[in-house]
């Protein structure tokens, strides 16, 4: 049994355009000229015009990517434009904008703040130039610093910025400094990921050549319980596995909604979109995606509809990777007693090792326990 409460959901909008592609990207990108982001552009209208039959309400909007700063302020004044006309978003909708740190001047910052946007999101990836050539970037560590600077002096009520941990031979010194530039910048947030090599990038390829190797397992999770440690002791608290805020206030609102079943519409190419029991998502490709709104037909790629017993370990899972974990009250009675089964026994021992943190009905992971949230889930289920 499924109880759905109305929540205000969440709008994800894809812009996959990038000045070139890092060797280490899984994501939907393309480079692309003017001919191509006006196609886009002109797809995307059509996309958010005929998305408004879902009925839902959005109190976020996301442009994601790729690099949505790439975008003029223009093209992205024309989308929140036809957002505004064609579906129903409140008044105090919160806009999250993702930024490569190449794009930022102080003209730019301003013109992002004009259109309202009060979380950005700077794509740094490394405070050190060395790591920064490894990764392919074509940003400097100064010219990181000095975008963080210029978008906390235009105004963002949240600036984060995006930091990989886990490189080949990355020492806890090194991932110590960048912690501290962090904190010393000024700024609210931290999404750090660790490396991930994927097949079919440039990093894959030299992996299965053997010139690269992820750092192993024990050494990513130390950095990871570093990273508790250094900016819990500066009073930011993790509030997800991959996110640190240096305060509730500016924990990322759009996100939550990823991570508690709140619906969300993703817009563009490879956007997901969830409501209810139904995930569905779009055209990976943006020439796929956009030829498929030029010639009328649907671009979406693929659909399912959630089980209840797949949709509970959903749950678990993605609310055993944040800090306010789940409350098994509450998922018994959205999915019944049958379906919201524990193994008890494991969770008594999670508790007792320091991984969980168990209080009456609600099951919170510790430090440790994010360091292995993937396990989690699995070990706690029957
Ligand atoms: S800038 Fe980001 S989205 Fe674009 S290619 Fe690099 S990692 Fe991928």
């Amino acid at each position: 049994m499924i109880i759905r409460e109305v929540k205000p959901a969440g709008l994800y909008i894809h812009v996959p355009f990038c000045s070139s592609v890092c060797p280490y990207c899984d994501f939907a990108v393309t480079i692309a000229g003017a001919d191509r982001r006006s196609a886009y552009l002109d797809a995307l209208d059509r996309e958010v015009a005929g998305s408004a039959d879902h009925g839902l309400r959005f109190d976020t909007v996301y442009f994601g990517g790729g690099t949505p700063s790439s975008l003029a302020p223009d093209q992205l004044a024309r989308i929140l434009a036809t957002i505004n006309a064609r579906l129903d978003l409140a008044p105090d909708a919160t806009r999250h904008i993702e930024i490569n740190p190449d794009d930022v001047s102080r003209a730019a910052a301003a013109a992002w703040r004009e259109l309202d946007f009060t979380f950005a999101s700077l794509g740094v990836q490394s405070f050190s130039d060395e790591v920064l050539g490894f990764l392919g970037r074509r940003h400097g560590a100064a010219d990181a610093r000095r975008a963080a600077g210029t978008l906390l002096e235009a105004g963002f009520t949240t600036v984060s910025v995006d930091l990989i941990f886990g490189l080949p031979g990355q020492t806890a010194d090194d991932w110590r400094r960048q912690l501290e530039t962090v904190l010393e910048l000024g700024v609210h947030h931290l999404s750090c990921y660790q490396l991930t090599i994927h097949d079919g990038t440039v990093f894959g390829r030299r992996h299965a050549l053997g010139e690269l190797r992820e750092l192993d397992e024990d050494g990513q999770a130390d950095l990871y319980l570093m990273t508790h440690e250094i900016l819990g002791g500066a009073g930011w608290e993790g509030y997800e596995v991959s996110n640190f805020a240096a305060g509730a206030d500016h924990r990322s609102r759009h996100n939550r909604k990823y991570w508690d079943h709140t619906p969300y519409l993703g817009l563009g190419p490879s956007a997901h979109s969830f409501v209810g029991r139904r995930r569905w998502w779009n055209q990976r490709k943006s020439r796929l995606w956009t030829a498929a709104i030029e010639e009328d037909r649907s671009p979406i790629e693929g659909r399912e509809t959630l089980s209840d017993a797949e949709l509970f370990f959903e749950a678990v899972m993605l609310g055993l990777r944040t800090a306010d974990g789940i409350d098994r009250d509450a998922l018994q009675r959205r999915f019944g007693d049958e379906v919201a089964a524990f193994d008890e026994p494991a969770v008594e021992r999670l508790a007792e090792s320091g991984h969980l943190l168990v209080d009456g009905a609600r099951i919170r992971p510790s430090s440790k326990g994010m360091a292995v949230a993937e396990g989690l889930v699995r070990t706690v289920l029957p």
